[in-house]
């Protein structure tokens, strides 16, 4: 769907994009991700066309009334009601089917809300109104900036699910400074950082690579005793209690931890109260990446 080559976006002396090579499959969710100042805002006003690139070059293959963007922080009159505004989208964009509007009002999660001014909106339901209004045209390719950004987690979650939902029917760029996000939603990741696309490839790689493979199992009995039975493992590096009911255990390879883990847990007989991948942070890639 996109074809980015040799990107380059000058501002004055300062590099905001440096020779950017990335390709986004159709039907993809790809999650830009990278820390503040990264380019990620430029990179997609780019592809957006509301800027010029100093050198390189973007393919897409969608035509410009094919291609939607949401910008970080959306802002609506706040006296007009949701349905007005996704009205007014539908209006722009030449869609002329009513039932159109009341469906990504609903797959938003604004069906109650819709008749409301949405001056009273919450940051979460405005955030999914943007979404409705960049939807309600059905576009091929949706382009959201830090669409869940401002968001407390639960705000978060539902602006995520949305994102989810438009999996089947569009292909999905999305940036985020927020690794949890891209990990819960994207299949396919871009890690920008200084204006340069470190690693690009499918989310499982990139975490796989990482070199944090912790799991974190909390149980109900003495954790020493578990820890000294795990460490007979060959497939067991180290475990370390950090906390009186808590073990994170550093494991050869994911793969042998999905497989052994809870089985050895079942063995050693302790209540197990939860047992979890240890969230890989941005930071921690990061620092894998540039190292
Ligand atoms: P954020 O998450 O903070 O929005 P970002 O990854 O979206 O960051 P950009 O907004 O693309 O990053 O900015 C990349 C770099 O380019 C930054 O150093 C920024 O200061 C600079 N920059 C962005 N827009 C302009 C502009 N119009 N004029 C000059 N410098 C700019």
């Amino acid at each position: 769907m996109i074809r980015v080559r040799s990107l380059t976006k000058r501002y004055g002396e300062h590099a905001a994009l440096d020779g950017v090579d990335l390709t986004v499959a159709e039907g993809a969710v790809y999650g830009l991700v990278g820390p503040n100042g990264a380019g990620k805002t430029t990179l997609l006003s780019i592809l957006a066309g509301l800027r010029r690139p100093t050198a390189g070059s973007v393919e897409i293959d969608a035509a410009v009334e094919e291609r939607a963007v949401l910008p970080d922080a959306p802002r609506f009159d706040k006296w007009l009601t949701a349905r007005e505004v996704v009205a007014l989208a539908a209006d722009l964009g030449d869609v002329t089917d009513e039932t159109r509007i009341q469906t990504v009002l609903e797959d938003a999660g604004l069906a109650e809300a819709a008749d409301r001014a949405v001056g009273g909106f919450s940051r979460g339901m405005l955030q999914r109104l943007g979404i409705a209004a960049t939807l309600v045209t059905s576009p091929r390719l949706v382009m959201l900036d830090e669409p869940a950004a401002a968001l407390d987690p639960a705000g978060r979650r539902e602006v995520l699910d949305v994102v989810e939902r438009m999996r089947s029917t569009s292909t999905v760029l999305f940036s985020s400074h927020i690794l949890g996000d891209v990990q819960a939603v994207c299949d396919w990741v871009g890690i920008l950082d200084r204006g340069k696309l470190l690693f690009e490839g499918p989310v499982a790689e990139l975490l796989g690579n990482a070199s944090s493979r912790v799991y974190l199992v909390r149980v109900r009995a003495d954790v020493q005793t578990v820890a000294d039975r795990l460490r007979s493992n060959e497939w067991v590096r180290s475990v370390e209690t950090p906390a009186e009911r808590l073990l994170r255990v550093d494991v050869t390879t994911l793969d042998a931890a999905e497989q052994h883990l809870v089985p050895a847990l079942a063995e050693i007989g302790v209540p197990v109260v939860s047992v979890e991948p240890e969230q890989v942070s941005l930071e921690q890639v990061f620092l894998e990446l540039t190292r």
